[in-house]
């Protein structure tokens, strides 16, 4: 299987200010290691995420690129790795297709990473996540980490689902291997 992950609220804490440092990323509990067991059962894993921080000319390219370093370093520590990292640095005034929720950056990961027709996951934490993962064609897991547990408070739109709701990434991981050992 493929499973496609957004990264604020998912993999690392979700800050309202932005990312904006290495030293601003902070893992959720249990999110790396959920990805090594991923990995360890032939699952393939990318990041698909928004990252209009950049597009706000708050952060440059190189400062993400800095960041989503400090990532892998986090994830390899629990001896995790991505397959694959997208984002889609397009502020919400000038957005294309490739920002969630447009389907475009999913896209891209499906035509790079996905075998055949296998199944594609997309794991996330906001209504934009739901949104893009059912326009791409993917199924969805909405975990109550970072905006998750509003976005369910608030109702998920009925054309977006079926949605399962977990708690988190390491919660949503442990039931996926538990009906889909590999
Ligand atoms: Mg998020």
């Amino acid at each position: 299987m493929l499973v496609l992950l957004d990264r604020d609220g998912v993999l690392n804490v979700n800050r309202e200010d932005y990312v904006k440092a290495p030293s601003e990323l902070v893992m959720l509990p249990g999110s790396a290691a959920a990805v090594a067991r991923l990995n360890a059962n032939g699952h393939r894993v990318a990041v698909c995420t928004n990252q209009s921080v950049v597009g706000r000319g708050i952060i440059g390219e190189e400062r993400l690129a800095e960041i989503h370093g400090r990532l892998q370093q986090e994830l390899a520590r629990a001896g995790a790795r991505l397959d694959a990292l997208f984002h889609a640095p397009d502020p919400p005034w000038a957005a294309s297709d490739r920002r969630k929720p447009g389907p475009g950056m999913l896209r891209e990961a499906m035509a790079r990473l996905r075998r055949g027709a296998e199944p594609v996951l997309f794991i996330g934490d906001s209504l934009s996540d739901l949104q893009a993962a059912h326009a791409a064609g993917c199924a969805r897991v909405l975990v109550r980490t970072g905006h998750g547990a509003t976005v369910q408070g608030r109702g998920i739109p009925p054309e977006l689902l079926p949605v399962r709701v977990l708690e988190s990434l390491a919660d949503a991981v442990e039931r996926l291997l538990a009906e889909a050992p590999a």
